[in-house]
């Protein structure tokens, strides 16, 4: 029997969730394969992915534990790995010790169970005599050669493929790019030890950005209480805390109101009428939707929030599925308006900040060891090599900062990542007007020209362009179905 080559490129969690699920479907139904997996990852920190490489205890997961499984069928896949770990896990994680399917935990716990599980597939796939190849190289190019499929890596080496999966995950959104030469200068945020250890004491560090992002990196800076951390960003906006709270039924935000012909302004128009009734005021609705928000409006609703009249908290499970919702239902035009100008405004309220995680911001913001500046407008090296920053008034003369590290967040255009500006290129894939990839619903690529190989893929590549809320429950979901797919 002749093999089929599988290749996986990129060991994030969407690349270890499709593999486990692969393994495990395959393990069940007793089909003993003739299968080579090729799995490529160029990291060496391998298959924990971008989100979880975070080495800080006070990064936190923004799902709870029993919204974060690799497992579709299996909700609780995350949580009973931790109990099974906690042992050898709980000296360096305390937080286990009262640990509850509704836990906020450090997303290094997840980075954790990712590699774990990804080492118990591995011994599984043997067992079953599948050959599973780990290639430490990035993937290039992918082309047709006498109707066999290559993949190609930065090393030139070449491996032919029957089948693809493309699981390349996120892609560093960096506007500052013309700074990425300096040395005081970080273009990502990840690990956030290399960058601490790089930053000498008692300086000045601008974080470029407020959002989860750029919060999670300047608690972790912080560690280090000689620095000063300056978060900047155009509108200041922080994103909203979540609490426990009671249900709540809403009155306007009902998944029936959001109607075939649903528009942006009409979603909003339910978003608002909503706060009104919840709030009794139309004067809180305007503070909720500005534009321009300084450090009150986040210490005010972080007292809000643990004094129990946060509306808001209402309303945080339902705005989720409200987004998601609303985004099925729009076309192109009305979809790209939301990806340009909705998009950050509403992430506000979609990717939520933990309490816990509140509450060191709050404490911090009220020491003035972290300070937020909205408004920023440019960045601008110093002749003395530090940097300044440009707001909508003035030019920020009296702040040099010693450090500047972008936190902005990621891209949904793939294009800017070699493997798909070369696949772009020579029109291999068709790519949307995003810019991101088309899949059907079995998350198969809609048109591509390479040969007979059919080619997977899910995650950020695809979903850069949606609003989404448990991602990882989301990444889980598609692996599943490309599973029952590629089999
Ligand atoms: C800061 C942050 C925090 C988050 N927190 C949460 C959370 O708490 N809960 C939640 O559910 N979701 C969270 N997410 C969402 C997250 O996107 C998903 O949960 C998930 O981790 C995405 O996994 P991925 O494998 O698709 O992407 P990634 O984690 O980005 O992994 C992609 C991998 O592909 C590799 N790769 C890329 N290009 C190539 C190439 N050409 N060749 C070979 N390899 C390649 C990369 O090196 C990387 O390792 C967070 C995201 C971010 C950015």
């Amino acid at each position: 029997m002749t093999k089929t080559t599988l290749s996986i490129i990129g060991l994030g969690a969407a690349g270890t969730s499709l593999f486990a699920q692969l393994i495990e479907h395959l393990n069940k139904n007793n089909k003993h394969q003739e299968l080579v997996i090729n799995v490529f990852e160029p990291s060496k920190n391998l298959n924990v992915g971008i989100s979880y490489c975070t080495d800080s205890q006070t990064s936190l997961l923004n799902s709870t534990v029993d919204r974060t499984s690799l497992f579709a069928d299996n909700l609780l896949h995350f949580y009973k790995w931790l109990q099974k770990n906690k042992l050898s896990l709980i000296d360096k994680y305390p937080v286990l010790e009262n640990m509850t399917p509704s836990s906020y935990l450090p997303r290094k716990l997840c980075g954790l169970y990712l590699q774990d599980t990804f080492k118990q597939y591995v011994k599984i796939a043997k067992e079953l005599h599948i050959v599973v190849n780990l290639i430490n190289e990035e993937v290039i190019d992918i082309c047709n050669d006498k109707n066999k499929t290559v993949i190609i890596t930065n090393t030139n080496k070449q491996f032919i493929t029957n089948k693809i999966i493309l699981t390349t995950g996120h892609i560093y959104a960096n506007p500052y790019k013309e700074f990425s030469q300096y040395e005081n200068f970080f273009s990502a945020p990840y690990p956030e030890s290399t960058i601490i250890n790089k930053i000498k004491n008692n300086s000045q560090v601008l974080v470029l950005g407020s959002r989860l992002t750029a919060i999670d990196l300047a608690l972790s800076l912080l560690k280090n209480d000689t620095l000063d951390v300056y978060l900047s960003s155009r509108s200041g906006c922080m994103p909203m805390i979540k609490a426990p709270c009671e249900d709540y039924q809403p009155i306007y935000m009902k998944l029936k109101n959001i109607k075939q012909e649903i528009s942006i302004e009409k979603m909003l128009a339910i978003i608002q009428k909503e706060f009104i009734h919840l709030y009794k005021s139309d004067e809180i609705v305007a503070n909720l939707m500005k534009r321009h928000y300084n450090e009150n409006d986040f210490l005010n609703e972080y007292a809000q929030t643990i004094g129990g009249s946060s509306k808001w908290q209402l309303l945080a499970t339902i705005f989720d599925s409200f987004i998601e919702q609303t985004w099925e239902k729009l076309g192109f035009p009305e979809r790209n308006d939301f990806v340009n100008k909705q998009h950050a405004f509403l992430t506000r309220f979609t990717a939520t900040m933990p309490l816990d995680s509140a509450k060191l911001i709050s404490q911090y913001l009220k020491s003035h060891k972290i300070k937020l500046i909205s408004g920023l407008k440019a960045l601008q090296r110093n002749q003395n090599k530090t940097f300044s920053i440009i707001t909508d008034e003035e030019i920020i003369n009296n702040i040099q900062f010693d450090y500047a590290i972008n936190a902005t967040g990621y891209s949904h255009n793939l294009k800017t990542q070699s493997l798909y500006a070369n696949l772009s290129k020579a029109n291999k894939l068709k790519f949307n007007e995003y810019n991101s990839l088309n899949v059907d619903a079995n998350m198969e690529v809609k048109g591509h020209d390479l040969g007979s190989c059919q080619i997977f893929s899910f995650g950020p590549p695809i979903f850069g362009t949606k609003i989404i809320v448990d991602f990882l429950l989301f990444i889980a979901n598609d692996a599943k179905k490309v599973v029952q797919n590629i089999i």
